[in-house]
């Protein structure tokens, strides 16, 4: 693997700002949808006319460490996030008529098959798929970049940036994968790109984007981006996975060839992914999952596969998986709006108020003011991230994550340079279910960690990490079955 970098590439933190010293007001006013305007210029709007964002399941009850109780503050959306009230309704309306899929003539086979089948059109709306592309079901993101890695053509190669997400990182052949740096900026973004895309050699390129990061939240330039890849004869194919709940993505639009997402960082269960695109490739490729449904003949010395989704979906599919990742779809396709301004809202509480906290640095790949999701990166100063997590799940009942992310050069590169034993941050990404509550309690358990560390004393336990020397909470809980 090639690592095209003529460039040093250095990072910088940003830089807590004077003028971000103290901590902004708490949010009081949600934002009009579509107004671009910011929490603070915004007129106050009563909550009860404000649009309403899709309601996820109702938020759990945790134990903390000395005993209490506390509504769970999921600062994890990130990884997983909680399932929509509208998803379970369907799951649950679906499973009356379960049955076989594309197999049976029996009512409720027809029924499952129509669901399936629907399932997959909403899919193309919501991404707004072109005449022809096909919309493959996977298992989530990782299968679907391995899908695209399977069937690319014979010498495809691929151009990728080095803070991408391991599932878009590494399904590719190392000796015909360009890695290209960390860049500093949009443009510098472009620069890298263009400069090797001109030095690639391959009459087949594939291009591969992260549409926002995982780690940092911030929004790639992929309409640009594109634009470079295609002057040059390139595909491209996008890492949706942390874009789709946020922003709207359209493939024409984008002018991207390939989209992948998982189901469970839209709000529906995991288990279910998709990879839509042009049908040319998958068509030619080997069956990706060579089994029942995928054939179209089989004899006794030859097989013939299916073209179509259904030819890298041998086995019965997982309809219940396909039919929860459709109704997220259409319930963020309906309230894409009201999500954005919740959304931009958190992200500016949660952006300001983590900045002032001193002792608190945040991180990005390309500055300050970045647009982003509502996901934000931090250390703080003399706390172990794996502590820091540690203590506000048990002390606070706050879910976030620590260490780096599956993007490990990226959180390399930003932690560059911190001493030498910060190797991890924390990330807290915020969605659906993040309530101004939660956002204030987050910022006030972070700010009393930095000025006065943890709340009580902790231990580390092999496989369990930093807990409380006191601790009180059951590790083991009732089974749901
Ligand atoms: N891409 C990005 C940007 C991600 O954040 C993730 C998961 O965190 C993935 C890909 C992989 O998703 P999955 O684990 O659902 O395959």
């Amino acid at each position: 693997m090639s690592i095209a970098s003529s460039i040093p590439h250095t990072f910088t933190r940003e830089r807590r700002q004077p003028w971000l010293r103290s901590v902004p007001a708490p949010i009081t006013s949600p934002v009009s949808p579509g107004s671009g305007r910011s929490a603070a210029q915004a007129p106050a709007v009563d909550r009860l006319t404000a649009p309403a964002i899709p309601a996820t399941v109702a938020a759990p009850t945790v134990p903390t460490w000395n005993g209490g109780v506390v509504e769970y503050a999921n600062f994890d959306h990130g990884a997983s996030t909680p399932a929509l009230v509208s998803v379970v309704a369907a799951v649950d309306k679906a499973t009356a008529t379960y049955s076989s899929v594309h197999r049976g003539q029996g009512w409720a086979s027809q029924v499952s098959s129509h669901y399936y089948e629907a399932a997959r059109d909403e899919v193309a709306r919501f991404v707004g798929a072109r005449e022809g592309d096909e919309v493959v079901f996977t298992r989530n993101t990782t299968d679907s970049f391995n899908l695209l890695a399977r069937a690319l053509p014979r010498r495809t190669q691929v151009i990728v940036f080095a803070t991408e997400h391991h599932a878009t990182l590494l399904p590719w052949e190392e000796r015909r994968t360009t890695r290209l740096p960390v860049p500093l900026t949009h443009r510098d973004a472009e620069a890298l790109l263009r400069d090797a895309l001109k030095r690639s050699t391959s009459s087949s390129t594939l291009v591969v984007l992260s549409g926002a990061s995982n780690v940092t939240g911030e929004y790639w330039a992929v309409e640009r981006l594109a634009a470079v890849a295609r002057g040059r004869g390139a595909r491209v194919a996008l890492d949706a996975a942390q874009l789709v709940g946020h922003r709207r993505v359209d493939l024409d639009t984008l002018g991207v060839d390939y989209v992948a997402f998982s189901g469970h960082k839209i709000y529906a269960p995991y288990g279910t992914g998709v990879l839509v695109g042009r049908a040319d490739w998958l068509d030619k490729a080997a069956p990706y999952l060579a089994g029942g449904g995928a054939t179209a003949e089989v004899a006794p010395l030859s097989t013939t596969w299916k073209t179509g989704p259904a030819r890298h979906e041998g086995g019965t599919p997982n309809v219940l998986g396909a039919i929860a990742v459709a109704a997220a779809c259409a319930a963020i396709r309906e309230h894409r709006g009201a999500i954005e301004s919740h959304e931009q809202r958190l992200t500016e509480r949660l952006v300001g108020g983590l900045r002032a906290i001193e002792g608190v640095e945040t991180f990005s790949i390309f500055g300050d003011d970045a647009d982003r999701a509502p996901v934000v990166a931090f250390t703080v100063e003399g706390v172990p991230s794996p502590l820091v997590s540690a203590a506000l799940s048990a002390e606070h009942g706050i879910g976030v994550r620590d260490g780096k992310f599956c993007a490990h050069l990226l959180v390399d590169a930003l932690l560059a340079d911190e001493d030498a034993d910060v190797t991890t941050a924390v990330r807290v990404s915020a969605g659906l279910a993040t309530t101004d509550e939660h956002v204030e309690r987050l910022l006030g358990a972070v700010a009393s960690l930095a000025a006065n560390g943890t709340g009580t004393a902790y231990k580390q336990v092999e496989g369990r990490g930093w807990v409380p020397v006191d601790d009180q909470r059951e590790t083991l809980v009732d089974l749901p079955w």
